[in-house]
């Protein structure tokens, strides 16, 4: 930089200015002061929006796991080694850190640093530069606990080991600015083999224990001249590429993911991936849309939404077309605001989409379509371009099948595929939608029990899909009142939609230090309003459905440009204020639905019985035990012929 600006005043200096030549080279030297001061802020604000991994001598498991989570998080990690052959901080004393670093270590890596000469010094200069501080993996041990005083004067007096997995964590119901959606819930079990806790000297102020082990500080926060530091107790931190089993909940990784996760969303705030605006719907299966369905009763159910704010969308069985009358479906269309139906399987019969033939799976995903379209026209309810598979039964070869359909996503109560289970790992539970699957977007729902896993979901960025069937109404819709009212509590921006629209609003944004908004978004289409007082750049990006497909995007139903970058396809755009724009993007597979491939005439006939029996089942036998089991032997013999 100072090299060029020398160059351009040897070689365009006037020979003949005379007065002018003072002038111009003062001004010269001004622009280029002020050029060099641009430069260098520049460079320091690219600095610290890095994070920065202050490792010793070489990277710790934990060291790897952090900047694998923060890549994740959309955050660049630089490490700054220490203790090695290039270390100049501790031979020559130079600075570790510019001045508002973030900074994540290991409690291992600083207590090397303080026992070498002149590292005391080093470790006063990284609190004094650092605006925020994570550190983990503190042990107990006696220079762990020298550690402890240097970092926090006498607010934690020592580290002790977990005894008990009976020890559950429970998080702050105080500190919502840092534990967001998770404030004042409990998980668990504790892990002995990784947790440890910190003991609180009495009387500790300066100190907020944001998760407590068996009432005892695991990650608190704490405060050092101009430094924010956090410290987690526990050692591990989870690797996101660890296989997560069937049955598994992400939740098992709670003690190792949480406390690294609310560390870079306050250290970084919109900088990371976030979403703002989470959506909400209830899904339930299988009904029949008319005034009640077995113990569900619509007009009934209207009334808890209207009253709770909330939507329900039908997981509606295309066999059904046919059975929906205008007086129905009248009911349906006036309450369009909180009801919607979407793609429930085909004919509903025991794992149709559990299948791999990619020749039958294309007929039923077709007929499905078909039938959908047929209901619309008939009845005018639009529907939901969601599918959800029966028993929650796929295979990966289904999710390729609904790609050429025009469907918007895939919502389920599993992630796990028949034909390849064991692919799944952390990574896909921490994303909004799994896309693991030919980048076909599935997302997840819960039964209104968990109301953790529903935290979880909105903590995360995800969408608050809840899932049930006629039976949870049995004693009408108090139950899940009170449950929708738990879930409002947990985050009171989610906006209560129609499934499609939760699906395709759900992504993720971040502001780069350029201004421009980055948004991940997991559908080929999504609506983008600006409400800011000012024009707005953003750039759009969604993983590339299929590589060899091209893809063209339209703003607005007009043309635009997009390019392939980053392993997906982007778009970029920018809005004044108050303008909207919808964005899609178009693959060349697109193919119309065909109600010709219908099923042959004993799969008809089976389909028939099976969904009556069902539908039988539903509204009148199930409170009788008796008929409940010889209902359920007959569809057991239908599914086995
Ligand atoms: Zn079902």
């Amino acid at each position: 930089m100072e090299r060029g600006s020398g160059n351009r005043k040897r070689i365009s200096m006037p020979q003949t200015a005379g007065a002018f030549e003072g002038t111009w080279a003062r001004e010269a030297a001004a622009d280029s002061l002020r050029r060099r001061q641009r430069q260098m802020t520049h460079d320091q604000r690219f600095k610290t929006e890095e994070l920065i991994s202050l490792q010793w001598q070489s990277a710790e498991e934990s060291d790897r796991n952090l900047i694998s989570l923060a890549e994740m998080m959309g955050l660049p990690a630089r490490v700054v080694g220490l203790g090695g052959p290039e270390d100049a901080a501790l031979r020559e004393g130079s600075p570790l850190l510019e001045s508002g670093s973030r900074v994540i270590t290991s409690a291992r890596a600083l207590v090397e640093l303080m026992g070498r000469p002149g590292g005391a010094v080093l470790l006063d200069d990284l609190l004094s530069k650092a605006s925020h501080l994570f550190v983990c993996g503190f042990e107990p041990l006696k220079s762990h606990e020298t550690l402890l005083a240097k970092l926090c004067g006498d607010t934690l007096a020592s580290v002790r080991k977990v005894e008990s997995k009976e020890s559950r964590y429970q998080v702050s119901g105080t500190a919502r600015d840092v534990c967001l959606q998770l404030s004042g819930l409990t998980f668990g079990p504790a892990d002995p083999d990784n947790d440890v806790v910190f003991v609180a000297a009495d009387g500790a102020s300066n100190l907020r224990e944001l998760i407590t082990l068996g009432n005892r500080p695991y990650f608190v926060q704490t405060t050092r001249s101009s430094c924010n530091l956090m410290l987690m107790a526990g050692h591990r931190i989870a690797n996101v590429d660890s296989p997560v089993s069937r049955g598994v909940s992400p939740l098992k990784w709670f003690a190792q993911l949480v406390p690294p996760i609310m560390f870079l969303r306050h250290a970084f705030g919109e900088r990371c991936w976030h979403n703002d605006a989470p959506r909400g719907c209830l899904v339930i299966d299988d009904p029949l849309l008319k005034p009640t369905y077995g113990f569900l009763d619509y007009e009934d159910l209207l009334g808890t939404m209207k009253r709770r704010g909330f939507t329900t969308c039908i997981a509606f069985i295309p066999w059904n077309h046919a059975r929906t009358s205008d007086r129905n479906a009248g009911f349906f269309k006036r309450n369009s605001d909180r009801y919607s139906i979407c793609v429930h399987g085909c004919d509903h019969t025991k794992a149709e989409f559990g299948i791999t033939d990619s020749i039958e799976l294309d007929r039923r995903v077709s007929l499905a379509i078909g039938r959908m379209t047929l209901h619309e026209k008939r009845t005018g309810l639009p529907f939901d371009k969601v599918m959800v598979f029966p028993q929650g039964i796929f295979s990966s070869a289904a999710l390729k099948a609904l790609k050429p359909y025009d469907y918007v996503a895939v919502v389920n109560s599993t992630p796990y595929p028949v034909d390849r289970p064991d692919e799944i790992c952390l990574r896909d539970f921490l994303d909004v939608a799994i896309m693991r699957y030919w980048n076909f977007p599935l997302f997840l729902r819960h039964y209104p029990v968990d109301l953790n896993a529903c935290a979880l979901d909105l903590f995360l960025g995800r969408p608050l899909l809840l899932v049930e069937h006629h039976k949870y109404f049995k004693n009408g819709c108090s139950a899940l009142d009170e449950f929708v009212s738990r879930v409002q509590a947990l985050d009171h921006r989610i906006i209560w939609t129609n499934l499609e629209s939760a699906c395709v609003n759900s992504f993720l944004k971040r502001v780069d230090p350029q201004g421009v908004i980055q948004m991940k978004i997991y559908t080929d289409r999504v609506s983008i309003a600006n409400n800011d007082s000012e024009r707005k750049h953003y750039r759009v990006w969604r993983r590339t459905r299929d590589e060899a497909a091209v893809i063209e995007a339209t703003l607005n139903g007009k043309p635009v440009a997009c390019q392939l970058e980053d392993g997906g396809v982007s778009v970029s755009l920018q809005l004044d204020p108050g303008d909207r724009a919808d964005l899609r993007l178009w693959h060349t597979e697109s193919r119309a639905f065909s109600e010709n491939s219908s099923s042959g005439l004993i799969d008809a006939s089976r389909t028939y019985l099976r969904r009556h029996l069902c539908e039988l089942r539903d509204n009148y036998v199930s409170k009788s035990e008796l008929l409940l089991k010889l209902i359920e032997s007959g569809r057991k013999l239908l599914s086995k012929s």
